[in-house]
């Protein structure tokens, strides 16, 4: 339903995010009110500086009091005094309590991250994710925080300054209140004037970059066509433009500060008038006065422009809180299990992702015994990413189930069915931290050099991490992006093998390795294998070809099952799919093994 925005209903949930965002304040309530206080201060000294003016003027100057002489200089002394511990207080209570709320909730946002189901990611921008993180948290506060500080802090100072105004005099107060909205309504005019014609200068700018930048990439074309009358012509037009935007932008700023000092003069000058024909104030009083109607401005123009960090920071909550009320993973299982023997059964599952028109999977039964390898083959989007997806229950089937030596997935605690599954993919995951620490990631945390150690020397990885400058300390860099791909891999088969989970998920590489890092990718893949269920994409020929059995599958529907001579034999999709995607790998594994 398409609801109109600023109705009703709308405002309400704009006070209820706020009520929301101040209970993470909350906890921070008793450094919050310290902040307040320092600003309610602050504004109180606000208001007794023109306080101070009367007497200053009145028993400085005029009367010459002793006292007062004494005093004076003093007072100013100790207010400002006052003031400057107020302010720092206000300002670093309210940096603490900001801070803590960024960190509050940016924990909160990545831990809600990590719980987060495979589909919210599908659905996600990655750099919209992170901007949530890092951007839009920091926005909050202002809403949470700065704004309220603005609301008490200048409010105070506005009831103080006026209060007193009224008090020296409350004729010439309504009279320049009077004058206040006139003013106030001049700079509207003019900064919304301002406002339109900066978007006007920067289109055209926009414009005039776009023409020179055509002119640099098409040089040759406007050398070759004769087309520089033509684009100087189009160059000109276009910064005349901005030129006119720019004057005008000018002229509207320029006739603004006139009009305002014309209005705030006459303002003065009744205020004159009206001050000598009242015998009762004196020069301090309208000294007073002036000086407190002049510091009115500032706050005034403050709190009436509340509005705009107060929305920004509203609207920041909102996608913050949005991330928040993310419902995790569904972790409904109850029944934890120790190692499996990874028998696996696949009943009757049918998935739809959501939104597709057509089922990804449909009606798969398969059961693969403990230790067995399956090869799933098939066009681009025939559904292996999806079978191989299902088994650590990244996604959910929509109908049928999957067992592991025959309790449904669907019962089984995550973190309980997980422990039993490795998984090797395409795309080799490295975190910037040392060998060591990738290889031994996550849970295995723990263990010792000599597992990690035993578990290099299995995937082959060993011999290339002893060559890197800090052997396993070394740090690999973001994503690994020191590591050449085969060398990644190796890493990945090394995280598996110390993991030695009964249950292995491979999803092979396609990009093609140079014969030698192929050698051993191949070799720390057999090791890996051995022993384990197996469920591979495969998209390299010998994993193919030694693969206990081969599932094909086409649009979702498993349509052959066998090994690779049967399959071969049976003379149809697979022995299709064979010729076209891995005859051209043998080929260059025979080239390979010739050279
Ligand atoms: P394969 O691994 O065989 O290339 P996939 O399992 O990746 O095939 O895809 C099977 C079908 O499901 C394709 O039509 C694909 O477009 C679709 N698909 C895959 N992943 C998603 C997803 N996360 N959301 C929606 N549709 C998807």
């Amino acid at each position: 339903m398409v609801r109109p925005v600023n109705t009703p209903s709308r405002a309400v949930s704009s006070t209820e995010l706020y009520l929301r965002l101040l209970r993470y304040v909350r906890p921070y309530r008793h450094v919050f009110v310290v902040a307040i206080l320092g600003a309610i201060l602050v504004a109180l000294t606000e208001a007794a500086l023109p306080a101070i003016m009367k007497p200053l003027f009145d028993g400085v100057f005029v009367e010459r009091d002793a006292a007062a002489i004494r005093w004076m200089p003093l007072i100013i002394i100790g207010l400002f005094v006052v003031r400057g511990l107020a302010e720092y207080a206000a300002s670093y209570c309210m940096a603490w309590v900001s801070n803590r709320l960024v960190m509050d909730l940016r924990t909160q946002m990545f831990a809600r991250l990590l719980e987060l189901p495979t589909p919210y990611y599908d659905d996600q921008a990655s750099g919209n994710l992170i901007s949530k993180l890092t951007f839009d948290v920091t926005q909050v506060t202002s809403a949470a925080t700065s704004v309220l500080v603005a609301i008490f802090k200048d409010g105070v100072a506005i009831i103080g300054l006026l209060s007193w105004m009224f008090w020296l005099n409350w004729k010439l107060t309504l009279l320049s209140l009077l004058m206040t909205p006139l003013i106030v309504l001049i700079v509207r005019l003019v900064s919304v004037r301002l406002r339109n014609s900066s978007r006007d200068v920067q289109k055209s700018m926009g414009e005039v970059t776009q023409v020179i930048q055509e002119a640099i990439e098409g040089h040759k074309i406007v050398k070759l066509y004769g087309g520089q009358a033509y684009e100087s012509g189009r160059f000109e037009q276009q910064t005349n433009h901005v030129r006119r935007y720019l004057m005008k932008q000018a002229a509207a700023a320029a006739t603004s500060v006139p009009f305002v000092q014309l209005v705030a003069a006459s303002a003065l000058a009744a205020m004159i008038f009206f001050a000598t024909q009242d015998a009762s104030i004196t020069v301090g009083s309208f000294v007073s006065f002036l000086t407190a109607m002049l510091m009115l401005t500032a706050p005034l123009k403050r709190i009436t422009s509340v509005n705009e960090p107060l929305q920004r920071g509203l609207a920041a909550a909102e996608s913050v809180f949005a991330l928040l009320d993310q419902p995790g993973e569904a972790d409904t299982g109850q029944q934890n299990i120790d190692r499996a023997n990874g028998e696996l059964v696949f009943e009757n599952i049918s998935l739809r992702y959501d939104g597709a028109e057509h089922p990804a999977l449909d009606n798969i039964s398969l059961r693969i015994a403990p230790g067995e390898t399956v090869a799933l083959v098939g066009a681009s989007g025939a559904g292996k990413s999806t079978v191989a997806n299902l088994v650590p229950c990244f996604y959910r089937p929509t109908s049928g189930r999957i067992t592991l030596d025959g309790h449904d997935l669907a019962e089984l605690k995550l973190a309980s069915l997980r422990a039993n599954i490795a998984l090797v993919s395409q795309d080799v995951v490295l975190f910037n931290d040392t060998v060591a620490a990738n290889i031994a990631y996550g849970a295995m945390k723990s263990v010792g050099q000599a597992q990690i150690q035993a578990a290099a020397d299995a995937a082959h990885a060993s011999e290339f991490i002893n060559q890197m400058p800090q052997g396993f300390a070394t740090v690999v860099g973001e994503n690994g992006v020191k590591l050449s791909g085969g060398q990644r891999q190796r890493l990945a088969i090394a995280r598996a093998l110390l993991k030695n989970a009964p249950v292995l998920v491979l999803d092979e590489a396609t990009s093609a390795l140079d014969s030698e890092s192929e050698r051993h990718v191949q070799a720390a893949l057999e090791a890996l294998i051995k022993g384990r269920t197996t469920l591979v994409i495969a998209h390299r020929l010998s994993t193919v070809e030694n693969a206990d059995r081969i599932v094909v599958l086409d649009k979702g529907r498993i349509v052959e099952v066998g090994t690779h001579r049967e399959l071969l034999a049976l003379g149809r999709i697979y022995s299709k799919l064979y010729q076209i995607q891995f005859s051209v790998q043998q080929s260059t594994q025979v080239r390979d093994a010739a050279a």
